[in-house]
């Protein structure tokens, strides 16, 4: 039986969740019937909207060493203090958060993740949390029950992982998802693409579905942190693979249908955009494109609040802002408000695109990086396409 588990109101009605996972937007008119009201959100001038899914970062200490950690995370790292994050859960508990999903460095090395599941549940928020597996043990993973969803990192089979991450992990990222999978916890596991491991992709969701896991999540590589090096260039997609990228995800999709979700990242979205022009035919991989500052946020380790929890710079929230609660960071910072102006005002071609509802405009990490600012995505193919034409001749 489904039940509804959480209810905030918004200025088209109210976001509903139902059960664990799944959320709902419903009318006013539905909204009311519900027994939910708008107060201010149902007015000319509502509050500006806030996140649905916050990701927060819990500590910066991990042994793997990953060439591209997109938090730098190091061995000697420190773990956020239990305090802090209850503070954490607290504000954005209030603010009406739906979904927290807990990163790092590695969350396993910390001895009271599952106390940090149950503050998140004892809030009404849906705790999930994302591990390389390192410091899994048996014990540890049945007491993992409180999340509704432990996703593990594995960046591919035949030597893909090791070509990823620099190191091979292939072992140790089979036996996290096993071990979890006999604890009885839902397990996703979030798959890194690169030119290095896009070939091995179908072996891997193969795997992926015979090891037990409910859903595979397609990353895309991102130019933050240990990646943001000229590396980068070495491991994105190259423009051949981003060309039949869609075709290739369809295709597996049908193989996979009803056995195993096979879900893109926000910033895949424009990779997609030359063979899958239908925005509901992206919705079928669970797409929302660039939510960074406005459904999505993330909480730093030191407390400020960012874009998305790629948006790792750390001059990124102005120092007036240092120290501020979260609901005054979400309000007041110009970091995540530069987000915003990029979503509401594009430009071309992103301004004409038929994707732009879903896609956003792309990944502002990218833009960032290989641009300088928060433009249209480099390195989608209709931006390719745009561009050409401005340059021939
Ligand atoms: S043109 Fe812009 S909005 Fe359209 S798919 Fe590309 S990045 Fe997204
Ligand atoms: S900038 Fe947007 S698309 Fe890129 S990782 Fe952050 S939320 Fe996703």
């Amino acid at each position: 039986m489904t039940r509804i588990t959480a209810a905030r109101p918004e200025h088209f009605g109210a976001w509903v969740r139902i059960d664990d996972g799944t959320l709902v937007a419903v009318d006013r008119a539905l909204a009311t019937r519900l027994s939910l009201d708008g107060g201010p959100w149902w007015t000319d001038a509502p509050p500006r909207p806030l996140p649905l899914e916050v990701h927060v970062a819990v500590t910066s200490r991990c042994p793997a060493d990953c060439a591209g950690c997109y938090q730098s995370a190091t061995r000697d790292g420190e773990h956020v203090s239990l305090d802090a994050l209850t503070s954490t859960l607290d504000a954005l508990s209030a603010m009406g958060v739906f979904t927290v999903a807990f990163g790092g460095g590695e969350p396993m090395l910390r001895d009271d993740l599952p106390a940090l599941a149950a503050t998140a549940r004892a809030r009404n928020l849906v705790p999930v949390v994302t591990t390389s597996g390192l410091g899994l043990t048996r014990e540890k993973a049945l007491s993992l029950r409180d999340f509704a969803q432990v996703n593990v990192s594995h960046d591919g089979v035949a030597g893909g992982y090791e070509a990823v991450r620099g190191f091979d992990g292939e072992a140790l990222a089979d036996r996290t998802v096993r071990t979890l999978v006999e604890a009885g916890v839902p397990v996703g596991i979030n798959h890194v693409l690169t030119r290095q491991n896009l070939a091995h992709l179908a072996a891997m969701l193969d795997h992926a579905r015979a090891l037990g896991a409910v859903e595979v999540q397609l990353l895309r590589y991102k130019p933050a942190g240990r990646a943001a090096s000229l590396d980068y260039l070495a491991r994105r997609l190259t423009e051949a693979q981003v060309d039949g990228l869609g075709d290739t995800l369809r295709a597996l999709a049908q193989r996979h249908e009803g056995a195993l979700s096979i879900r893109v990242d926000c910033a895949m979205v424009p990779l997609l955009s030359n063979t899958i022009t239908d925005p509901a035919a992206l919705a079928r991989f669970g797409v929302f494109g660039c939510e960074a500052g406005r459904n999505l946020g993330a909480v730093r380790r030191d407390g400020t609040l960012a874009g998305c929890s790629f948006d790792v710079r750390h001059d990124a929230v102005e120092s007036p802002l240092r120290g501020a609660s979260i609901a005054a960071q979400w309000e007041a910072s110009p970091e995540l408000q530069r987000f915003r102006d990029a979503v509401a005002a594009p430009s071309e071609p992103c301004a004409q695109c038929s994707l732009r509802s879903m896609c956003r405009g792309g990944c502002r990490i990218v833009s960032a990086h290989l641009a300088g600012d928060f433009g249209p995505d480099p390195e989608c193919p209709r931006v390719r396409a745009f561009r050409a034409t401005k340059t021939d001749p």
